[in-house]
């Protein structure tokens, strides 16, 4: 795909993301590596209103190589870019439902929504949990590294969820898996749900 096609395909899933509201005012952010360096939409940037030509390209040092400033989430992206050249897109939204059960107090860190649905396990996997850090701090860009090699989505406690994919589309696919599956955990809470079994999770992943 071209660049200028690759802007208007971001621009096409931003708002499609927030018309159906899984973020809300300038919060989220989406980016797509190139083969010279990276698009990511820019700050204060709502999702909904994205303009092809004022995206930002960055290269791989965090310089502005062309459109507008880009979010200050910027960190966040190439951290996890780092970790797995197969990682094409990344999309983080401020998703209500992944947000609640990121606030949870009892969930388990190393995987915080259980296998309820089998799209969840092929698309999503484990999802672990990033602790809070406040917006901005660099040291998320660290711990975000640290888990990105082994899981192309984590949840950032009270913030949101992070999903990088082999193409945009994957990506954006995925985050919508995560939070929909986030709405039936809070549904199911006191419910005693079935969760997939071990077998069923390991057939789906051979
Ligand atoms: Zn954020």
């Amino acid at each position: 795909m071209k660049e200028s096609q690759i802007r208007e395909r971001i621009v096409h899933q931003g708002k499609s993301i927030f018309q159906r509201r899984l973020t809300a005012g300038s919060s989220g952010n989406i980016s797509v590596r190139l083969d010279d360096g990276w698009l990511l939409t820019p700050t204060n940037s709502c999702l909904g209103e994205l303009d092809p030509a004022k995206i930002s390209k960055l290269d791989w040092a965090g310089n502005l190589l062309d459109g507008d400033p880009p979010s200050k989430e910027h960190f966040l992206h190439n951290a996890v870019y780092r970790q797995r050249s197969s990682y094409k897109a990344i999309v983080h939204l401020h998703s209500t439902h992944s947000v609640a059960v990121s606030c949870l107090p009892d969930i388990n860190p190393e995987n915080v929504i259980p296998p309820l649905t089998a799209y969840y396990v092929m698309r999503v996997g484990t999802l672990p949990l990033i602790p809070y850090f406040r917006p901005g701090d660099q040291k998320l860009g660290e711990a975000i590294g640290k888990l990105a090699g082994k899981h192309s989505s984590v949840l950032l406690a009270n913030h949101g969820p992070v999903v990088a994919g082999t193409s945009l589309d994957a990506a954006v696919y995925a985050i919508e898996e995560l939070e929909e599956t986030a709405k039936l955990y809070l549904l199911l809470h006191g419910f005693n749900p079935r969760y997939l079994t071990e077998d069923q999770i390991s057939e789906l992943r051979s």
